[in-house]
């Protein structure tokens, strides 16, 4: 049986892309290839943030507990180091029995299931065919992995992907979504390790794949604009969304309007991020 280091398990309401609004489970996966520490700084610099809170992250034994930071990676507890222990190594079996006790009905019924991260298709790509033919999670009709766009399907996974695509059984077929949240230099990652046009045409083959730019500043629109060239000269053919800076809300609410005129502007899709006006953006939204 396989096991997966779990950053957060929650049941929530999706807040961005695609299935904003859908009730969702959300397993959240431990380590990533990023650290994203340009987000709210600027350009140039890089936040501390989340180095310092390591320095004391012997204080907090909870993720509730956690502060929320203003710059770097919202989730910086889901992949940085000092927080490592409060990411527990759980079996596939383990995580589908906590699964059945957050669901409302304790089974799949209109719920989708997101594995985000951290970054959620790194080595862990390894354990999802356990856990997604759990008898209890045949009910599962529809999954995103929420993916920064930089690693590629292995050939096992991408074959798995495609029988679990059609329940034979039950004779219903699944949807299959990447929602790739591709990585401005915004972000304080370097272009060419963040925008990999091939590795997101290929996710086409296996599901639905859309792009979703974090926009704070006219030059982060310019910087999309460019990515978004790059892919569609690689055969992308998916949606682009738009979503407004902020994990917190202050920083949300300064430019959410901007980014949805600026995206009826350019003919591209909004996306918002309700979790944060919504629940404040706190650990386990
Ligand atoms: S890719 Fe996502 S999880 Fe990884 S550091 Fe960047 S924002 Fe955080």
């Amino acid at each position: 049986m396989s096991k997966l280091k779990i950053a957060e398990l929650f049941y929530s309401v999706q807040g961005e892309g695609r299935y904003m609004g859908v009730p969702s489970v959300f397993l959240r996966t431990f380590g990533c290839n990023f650290k994203c520490a340009g987000f709210g700084m600027p350009r140039g610099e890089l936040s501390t943030e989340a180095e310092e809170l390591g320095e004391v992250a012997h204080l907090y034994s909870k993720y509730e507990d956690l502060p929320l930071v203003s710059t770097g990676c919202d989730s910086y507890a889901s992949w940085h180091p000092d927080f490592k222990n409060l990411s527990p190594v759980l079996t596939t079996d383990a995580i589908v029995e906590r699964i059945m006790e957050i669901l409302p009905h304790g089974e799949w019924r209109d719920e989708h299931l997101v594995i985000t991260g951290g970054e959620p298709l790194l080595g862990w790509q390894r354990a999802y065919p356990d856990l997604l033919s759990h008898p209890k999670m045949q009910g599962l009709k529809e999954i995103t992995f929420e993916t920064n766009g930089t690693q590629e399907i292995s050939e096992e996974f991408a074959s798995y992907l495609h029988t679990w695509a059609h329940h034979h059984e039950h004779n219903f077929w699944r949807e299959i979504t990447f929602s790739v949240s591709a990585k401005l230099p915004c972000s304080g990652e370097k272009w060419e390790e963040a925008i990999l046009p091939k590795v997101v045409c290929d996710y086409e083959e296996y599901g639905t794949a859309y792009l979703k730019f974090v926009i704070a500043t006219e030059q982060d629109f310019a910087d999309a604009e460019c990515a978004i060239a790059a892919y569609r000269t690689a055969g992308f053919e998916g949606h682009v969304y738009l979503m407004p800076v902020g994990g917190v809300e202050t920083v949300y609410a300064m430019n959410n309007r901007n980014v949805a005129l600026l995206a009826m502007k350019h003919g591209l899709r909004y996306s918002d991020r309700l979790q944060v006006p919504l629940f404040k953006n706190e650990w386990g939204t």
